[in-house]
């Protein structure tokens, strides 16, 4: 009998209009129990709708305490680790972006406390994913496995107040997956890695329904709906294998390894992943490269090394520097070793 694996998935998630609103009765609803509650955000959070989270506890009489969370680096992630230890809450909320969410998720995981994930924006697939990215000492970000949180919450009347900038890099981080996932079947067949196939099914899903939808509106609410659906997926997909692997490939490496020699960055992550997936299609002869370029033209993604601040000299470099990234992950990248003329050629190719 084939072994049942056990795997660590958010125990509910809520994708709509007006969740925030509805927040009290959606806890209740999952059957959670708490009578003391800590709450992350940010100080732009804080007035997007955090207070409104407060007030909403405090009129059903129960005990909320409110925290800012400035940076998602070590030294934060220990700050809010032993304020959870002091306080001992029943639940912790975190209410933000990636910074927020990173933190909160890696402290409350870390206290064994629930921890419920409601993203503000929607620019990269740690909204449901066991993954925080933390930057270490030297402000380079490292990801870290930790629980999955226990529930996710989307509220599009909420998502739709963000940048514009932040949901265009949402899309790049979920588009990544294609690059992603081939990169994993690519080991797989060369015997090097197995990956569980229903978490590649999965981390593909939703940036294939992205490439599919016909109104590419970016503040349109189906097209957010298909984004929050397929980061979630993709949050499942890493969940299911207990690392990035199904949602992080050749074109992250690219990513890291930017910011490993280029930092700080101006830029998103799911910008850099996103530019970065372009020159990993093309090199892997990946079927969907004409449908993310069309999508990226149609939405007013960037797509050039311009956008990166670096030249094509500085590309070759990040390349290069790849090797340093987590040399067990085999991908496209190491599979073909690349002369600084084919890099070239192929950033030509595809106009970065
Ligand atoms: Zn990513």
């Amino acid at each position: 009998m084939k072994k049942r694996l056990k795997i660590d998935l958010p125990e509910f998630i809520e994708i709509g209009d007006n969740k925030l609103k509805n927040l009290f009765k959606i806890l209740l609803f999952h059957r959670l129990k708490f009578k003391k509650v800590l709450l992350f955000g940010d100080s732009k959070t804080f007035l997007l709708g955090g207070e409104t989270i407060a007030s909403i506890f405090k009129k059903e009489k129960i005990k909320i305490f409110k925290h800012l969370i400035s940076n998602s680096d070590e030294e934060n992630v220990k700050n809010i680790k032993n304020f959870i230890k002091e306080e001992k809450p029943d639940l912790v909320i975190g209410f933000g972006g990636g910074k927020v969410l990173d933190v909160a998720k890696l402290a409350a995981g870390k206290c064994k406390t629930k921890f419920i994930s409601i993203p503000t924006i929607l620019s990269n697939d740690g909204i449901a994913s066991p993954v925080s990215v933390i930057k270490d000492k030297n402000n380079i970000p490292i990801s870290h496995i930790t629980k999955a949180p226990h529930g996710v919450i989307v509220d599009i009347n909420i998502i739709k107040k963000a940048p514009i900038r932040h949901i265009r890099a949402g899309v790049g981080d979920l588009i990544s997956n294609l690059s992603a996932v081939f990169d994993a079947r690519l080991a797989q067949s060369k015997g090097i890695e197995k990956i569980e196939p229903a978490a590649l099914t999965l981390a593909e899903a939703g940036p294939i329904s992205l490439l599919e939808f016909q109104n590419r509106s970016i503040k349109n609410n189906d097209f957010l709906l298909c984004l929050a659906h397929g980061l979630i997926k993709s949050g499942f997909a890493m969940c299911i294998v207990g690392s990035s692997r199904p949602a992080s490939g050749s074109e992250h490496k690219i990513s890291h390894s930017l910011d490993y020699l280029y930092s700080p960055r101006k830029t998103l992550h799911g910008e850099q992943v996103g530019i970065g997936t372009i020159f990993t299609m093309a090199l892997q002869g990946n079927e969907y490269l004409n449908k993310v370029k069309k999508l990226y033209a149609q939405i007013a993604f960037p797509q050039n090394l311009k956008h990166l601040d670096i030249t094509e000299d500085e590309f070759i470099e990040v390349i290069y520097n790849v090797k340093n990234i987590r040399p067990e992950r085999y991908t496209i990248l190491e599979d073909k070793k690349l002369t600084p003329k084919a890099i070239k050629k192929i950033i030509r190719k595809v106009k970065l």
